[in-house]
């Protein structure tokens, strides 16, 4: 825990706030920006240099195929070339997923509430969303889930961490929901949040995928790599999926300097999860403190935290706004709160004090 760990801390709180959040109001403060599970820390100076290089080539097309990219992404994954597709964001490839699979008269299941994306991203193909509401332990309901799979069926989202709640499935519960799965149906793993996961009975959908060639893998260089701002993730999966995921790609989709600066994370890596480590660290002492105070917090495995407030939810967004750090409200339900630097959870943690 930071707390227990002077240095540690100490490093967080050296993180400078590149980006401030908007003001709390017009002529107020600039307050911290715990609302969309951004990476605190600004861009290694390695991943800088990097983009400054590849701006010189700013009216040049980027690579279409992503080459470097997709090939470093199969070396660090140890899966063939043809099983890798970029995108613009994963956000970008989940669209494209959905394209590639369902349109008017389909069906795309996922828990709810989970990520905003995905019902915006199904509507636009005109699928309908079969959305299964998580337990009572804010987790995926995979039984229902796999209940709630139809011959319209298509597609599956499992968020894993989920967005917004942090929580997990496990090896066991996922296995059994896969083999519930119909081999046409193509189960996304969407692990935006992989890198932040510390529980080794949460299985790596890389591993997954492997033996299922109806599993997608979904990531992205947003979070754990810091790289939100440069919108690329990317896909892992069969010949078939992947094939379909190039095909509905939008063309040079994934800029240069978001490729030169993927590439660049990858093998910067080591640094990055040391980053990512801190996070977690101070994650465990958010996660701690809120306890202490009295709420109660699912356990979270990824880079926010979770508060069910339900009608309290809009008041207290509005107190930690007050208080100069603005976090993300689901009107009615709750709170999402990223972690981000020391000063920032700090500030968040003395608001949610406060508001008890
Ligand atoms: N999946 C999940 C679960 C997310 O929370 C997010 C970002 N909020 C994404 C995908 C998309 O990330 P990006 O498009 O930046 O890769």
């Amino acid at each position: 825990m930071s707390e227990k760990n002077p240095k540690l801390r100490a490093e967080l709180e050296g993180i400078p706030t590149y980006k401030p959040g908007k003001p709390a109001a017009a002529d107020g403060p600039a307050a911290y920006k715990l609302s969309s599970n951004e990476n605190p820390y600004p861009p290694l100076p390695g991943v800088m240099e990097t983009v400054t290089a590849a701006a010189c080539d700013l009216n040049r097309y980027p690579d279409m195929a992503c080459t470097a990219l997709t090939e470093e992404l199969a070396e660090r994954f140890g899966v063939p070339a043809s099983h890798v597709a970029t995108g613009t964001g994963s956000v970008g490839v989940a669209q494209q997923l959905i394209q590639a699979t369902s349109g008017p008269g389909d069906e795309v299941i996922y828990a709810w509430r989970s990520f905003e994306a995905y019902p915006i991203i199904a509507q636009i193909s005109g699928a309908t969303s079969v959305k299964v509401p998580l337990t009572s332990d804010e987790v995926h309901d995979l039984d229902a889930m796999a209940d709630a799979i139809t011959d319209r069926t298509r597609l599956i989202f499992v968020c894993n961490p989920n967005n917004p709640t942090g929580t997990v499935v496990r090896r066991a519960e996922l296995e059994r929901f896969l083999d519930r799965v119909p081999g046409d149906v193509l189960v996304v793993l969407d692990e935006a949040y992989r890198e932040f996961i510390r529980d080794a009975e949460v299985p790596d959908g890389v591993m997954i995928y492997r033996d299922r060639p109806n599993v997608c893998v979904l990531r992205t260089f947003s979070k754990a790599y810091g790289l939100a701002g440069l919108r690329v993730g990317f896909a892992i999966a069969h010949e078939p999926v992947a094939a379909a995921l190039r095909k509905t790609a939008v063309p040079f989709g994934v800029s240069q300097l978001a490729q030169e600066a993927a590439v660049a994370s990858l093998r910067a890596e080591d640094e990055l999860l040391g980053r990512v480590g801190s996070l977690v660290c101070e994650r465990t002492r958010v996660v701690d403190t809120l306890r202490a105070q009295g709420w109660t917090v699912p356990e979270t495995h990824a880079n926010f935290v979770w508060l069910r407030l339900g009608e309290r939810t809009v008041a207290f967004a509005e107190a930690c706004e007050q208080a100069g750090v603005v976090i993300r409200p689901f009107a009615g339900e709750g709170v999402r709160v990223t972690i981000g630097e020391t000063e920032a959870n700090d500030i968040f943690l003395k608001a949610a004090e406060a508001f008890r």
